[in-house]
């Protein structure tokens, strides 16, 4: 199960940022590519027990936004964004297509328990 992993890393960045400053956080908000293969509901689960063991973590919310894989057909001229890789233009079958995007994984920002919005 990688969500754990995933989940682990993503308190492993958040948590010094949160002691440094001795903030407690609200939300934290988790860019993932649609390649990354992740299972929202497991990397909850995940990020939510191992949360527990950290006072400034304990009542944080995870805010997962997910990236779709995003093609540009150099035959057909088209763009389109897909939720799985399928190798080929979905509108002309060619497989002279640009892929960028839907690797993604960082955490894009942290809320705190405060009236700031803490960016990093
Ligand atoms: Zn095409």
């Amino acid at each position: 199960m990688h969500e754990y992993s995933i989940a682990t890393g993503i308190v492993n960045s958040v948590l010094p940022i949160a002691e440094e400053r001795d903030v407690e956080v609200k939300k934290v908000f988790v860019v993932a590519g649609v390649l990354r293969a992740i299972m929202p509901d497991a990397l909850r689960f995940s990020f939510d027990a191992i949360k527990r063991r950290h006072p400034l973590l304990t009542n944080a919310e995870l805010c997962l936004k997910t990236v779709l894989l995003h093609g540009e057909c150099a035959d057909c001229g088209k763009g389109f964004d897909l939720e799985r890789p399928m190798g080929v233009c979905p509108y002309c079958g060619s497989s002279n297509v640009e892929w960028s995007g839907g690797n993604e994984l960082f955490v894009e920002k942290i809320e705190i328990f405060t009236d700031n919005q803490e960016e990093r």
